[in-house]
């Protein structure tokens, strides 16, 4: 697997960010996690729309979702002009409806409701889901390929759930939002650190970037737990 970072702020973007997004790619396949603001765009500098077969949303908060409301009418046309074929598998909570609603747009995606329960194969990879700690229902999701493991906290504060679910993944990405004493629906850098030690992950990358943090103190914060964290950028590519 390849992950590549499309953005990594949130809640809003700084100058030339983007929120949540990140490009998966297994063999010739590709998969969206998450579509927030800025993520439409910089998805294309590496595949037309037309490649664009399946989007997993961890949670319906704007800066995970804003881009797909765009995207929608990006489908629609290009659907109509018999460009694109089929409609795009969406893999996503069941709340709130308002932003479920807004998603069922004139059949351009093919929304599928995914729980803790569920498992999906795409290709040869297992995917799978946790329920984590947000203001709104929110989950993270676990990919392996047979051989390695790469899991993403999407948004969370504390939980119980989410150590079991991250062990020993050989990549993990993690909200670590927050620095010091702050507080907010999310983790703190160090954390974010913490628990990828307690999980006996080989990599941690934190994401989720405050824009008005910088990245060294992100990096001081979680180097404290763990010596050789990396902190998200865009563009940047990870082999897992
Ligand atoms: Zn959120």
């Amino acid at each position: 697997m390849k992950l590549t970072i499309l953005g990594s702020h949130g809640p809003y973007p700084g100058k030339d960010g983007a929120c949540s997004g990140y490009l998966l790619e297994n063999n010739r396949m590709n998969i969206l996690i998450d579509c927030g603001n800025g993520v439409l765009s910089r998805y294309q500098r590496y595949y037309d729309l037309r490649d664009l077969k399946y989007i997993i949303l961890t949670h319906f908060h704007s800066d995970h979702v804003s881009d797909m409301m765009v995207l929608r009418y990006a489908v629609d046309i290009r659907m109509r002009k018999g460009d694109i074929k089929e409609p795009i598998n969406i893999y996503c909570p069941n709340e709130p409806l308002k932003v479920l609603d807004d998603l069922n747009f004139n059949g351009v995606f093919k929304l599928n409701i995914v729980d803790e329960k569920t498992k999906l194969k795409i290709d040869n990879l297992l995917i799978s889901f946790e329920k984590m700690e947000h203001p709104v229902l929110t989950y993270a999701v676990k990919f392996n390929d047979g051989k390695k493991t790469f899991a993403f906290s999407g948004d969370t504060m504390e939980n119980d759930r989410i150590i079991p679910f991250i062990k020993s993944c050989d990549v993990f990405l993690c909200d670590g939002n927050l620095l010091g004493d702050e507080k907010g629906p999310h983790l703190t850098a160090r954390r974010a650190a913490e628990i990828s030690k307690a999980a006996d992950c080989k990599k941690l990358i934190i994401t989720h970037l405050w824009p008005q943090h910088t990245t060294d103190e992100y990096f001081n914060e979680a180097s404290k737990v763990i010596q050789d964290v990396i902190i998200a950028k865009d563009f940047e590519v990870y082999d897992i």
